[in-house]
């Protein structure tokens, strides 16, 4: 662990665009100084996102996850749903336990709790113990009032306009 003071929990949220890339915008920043982060991300699709490629090439910082791939949240077998998001869960928590990094970046974890595969309880007792000086950073829409409350920062991202409402679709580098 390096020299930071105080680990902040941040949370960015709302139906905006923007909650991951300002995280990520976050890693960028925290690499430069030598930190050492860690990023989960529970749900993707089968984008092939730049983020994790760019990842690769700073692997001596930066640890990056991609948890519970292949499935979805509305899959006909809730339980088996539940029991990756929990796997995935467990995995987040040792590397915030372990404490080994500076910042940990939870991409999209509200939805775990949105979706009743993560009881709120215990997602906040995690964050609760995490090592002093970690910051860590949750992502996801409709951030449940406990995690606001227990955050040091919230931002809540609101569209006001997004390509997608005049039929433009996801483009390669901007979303991906
Ligand atoms: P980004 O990863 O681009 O920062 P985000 O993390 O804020 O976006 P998510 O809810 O994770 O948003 O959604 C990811 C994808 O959905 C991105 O491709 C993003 O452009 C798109 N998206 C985000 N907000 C909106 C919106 N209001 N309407 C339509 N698509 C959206
Ligand atoms: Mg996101």
């Amino acid at each position: 662990m390096t020299d930071s003071e105080k680990g902040l929990l941040l949370v960015f949220t709302g139906n905006g665009k923007g909650k991951t890339t300002a995280a990520l915008g976050t890693v960028f920043r925290a690499l430069g100084h030598g930190k050492k982060v860690a990023v989960v991300q529970f749900i993707k699709g089968s984008w092939k996102y730049g983020e994790l490629v760019t990842a690769e090439h700073f692997s001596s910082l930066l640890d990056f996850h991609v948890m519970g791939r292949g499935f979805t949240w509305k899959s006909d077998n809730i339980e088996k749903d539940r029991a990756v998001a929990l796997d995935a869960w467990k995995f987040a928590s040792d590397i915030i336990y372990a404490g080994e990094h500076d910042l940990v970046v939870l991409d999209e974890l509200t939805y775990l709790v949105v979706y009743n595969m993560l009881e709120e309880s215990e997602m906040l007792d995690v964050l609760k113990r995490r090592p002093e000086k970690m910051h860590i950073i949750v992502t996801g829409r409709k951030a449940s009032d406990g995690l606001i409350a227990l955050a040091d920062l919230v931002t809540e991202m609101q569209e006001v306009k997004h390509p997608y409402k005049q039929g433009i679709r996801a483009q390669k580098g901007l979303e991906f």
